[in-house]
């Protein structure tokens, strides 16, 4: 193979590659609520046309958030090659979180200083969406004759679930094994890295039960709030100190995400917070409900229904130790962990790329948190499906986010020779 001229084909995009990822950045996709999807869509929809792609948009209409003020609109573009084969398909998120305080540049600037751009979702991930639509172009004019097709998606709402975007799409058949077979996710997980999956999830609100009485004669009540005090001692004295034991073989980063793990993201118990400009005193209530919503992250080693019983055998321990203690409990959501292959096809392509272009071997890593693989894995019943991209994983959402231009550029060329190794090579 010609590795020499792919690469040129790539170097020679460097000021193209700076001028996409800042012309992406000045478009503010902030979710929520989900700003300028459709202006998006249509910018790359006009790029990609002209380079030759068969361009689709779609509106993910009636899923969640989907409104006409807010509509949900994603792009698919394809290029099929001279002959049939394989299609290899780059799925980018467009949309980006809030702003936040500390930013000393311009958040939809697109300020190149010192070889890195500069802008919310720089990093997380318009620079990795704009590297994959480079890697795409240099390969095709380097390559005109390939077989089988590539596809640049452009997607709406990962940073809230995904249900606007990849979930859509993949309800509806655009991630079918049949019609893509390789799916390369380019999310921020630095250049050398390659990412196999994540782990599981399970969030469940657990509400304890109580009867409200005066705060000054409590024991003509009875408090939710101590009855979810015995739970939370039951979780911070047994559960925690199983969960430890619990460990995987799954390559997570950071390693301390190698095991079993549980957050109580919130807490609420006895009258509503009142508003901030209330000036008056709290009355004295015997709290009757109190809620607390568990995040479960769960290992490739561990079955979602053990996640569940453990949480309900600690449950009916505290119910059996404690008189009048009700609770109820509501299940929120649910993903299953999920591990592509190492001998994947896409996996062994993208590995030998990064051993090509950086001259070293690939890490192979799998995120503590969910992204859209799991959509791709569960509702388009794809396997063959990572995510690898340019950008420094740290760097998202934090003010003054960056995305380097040499790193979008090295990781352009291991997608460009990926694209060559599965779609010429074969
Ligand atoms: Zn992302």
């Amino acid at each position: 193979m010609n590795d020499t001229r792919l690469t040129n084909a790539v170097l020679t995009r460097r000021d193209e590659l700076i001028a996409l990822t800042q012309d992406l950045i000045r478009i503010p996709t902030l979710n929520p609520p989900g700003r300028n999807y459709h202006e998006i869509c249509t910018y790359l929809e006009a790029r990609l046309t002209a380079k030759g792609f068969t361009c689709d948009l779609i509106r993910a209409e009636g899923a969640p958030a989907d409104s006409e003020a807010y509509p949900r609109w994603n792009l698919v573009a394809r290029r099929a090659g001279k002959s049939p084969g394989e299609c290899v398909h780059f799925n980018s998120h467009h949309d980006v979180v809030e702003v936040g305080h500390g930013w000393t540049k311009d958040p939809f600037g697109g300020d190149l200083e010192n070889g890195r751009v500069y802008g919310r979702g720089a990093c997380d991930m318009k620079g990795g969406l704009a590297a994959s639509i480079i890697a795409a172009e240099a390969f095709i004019e380097t390559y005109p004759d390939f077989s089988g097709a590539v596809e640049i998606s452009a997607t709406a709402d990962e940073e809230s679930g995904g249900f606007g975007g990849v979930a859509y799409l993949a309800e509806n058949g655009w991630f079918d094994p049949a019609r893509v077979q390789h799916v390369i996710i380019p999310e921020p997980l630095n250049k050398d890295r390659i990412c196999l999956g994540h782990r599981g999830v399970w969030w469940a609100e657990i509400e304890t039960k109580g009867r409200i009485a005066h705060g000054s004669m409590p024991f003509l009540g009875d408090s939710a709030i101590r009855h979810m005090g015995a739970v939370l001692h039951e979780i911070e004295t047994v559960l925690y100190p199983y969960l430890t034991t619990k460990t995987t073989e799954m390559p997570v980063v950071p390693e301390g995400a190698r095991q079993s793990t549980l957050n109580i993201n919130s807490i609420h118990g006895g009258e509503p917070e009142q508003d901030a400009d209330y000036t008056g005193l709290p009355a004295p209530c015997v709290a009757d409900r109190c809620r607390i919503v568990l995040d479960r992250r769960f290992l490739i080693e561990e079955d979602i229904s053990e996640v569940k019983a453990e949480i309900m055998r600690l449950l009916e321990k505290v119910k059996a130790d404690r008189p009048k203690f009700e609770y109820e409990i509501r299940e929120l959501f649910e993903v299953a962990p999920t591990m592509t292959d190492r001998d994947a096809p896409v996996v062994r392509s993208v590995a030998t790329a990064i051993e090509r272009v950086l001259a070293r071997e690939p890490e192979f890593v799998v995120s503590p948190g969910t992204y859209d693989q799991k959509h791709i894995d569960r509702i388009g019943r794809l396997k063959n499906c990572i995510a690898y991209g340019p950008g420094i994983l740290d760097l998202a959402h934090q003010p003054d986010e960056w995305v380097g231009v040499d790193d979008m550029l090295d990781s352009a060329r291991v997608m460009a020779l990926t694209l060559h190794e599965l779609l010429v090579c074969q």
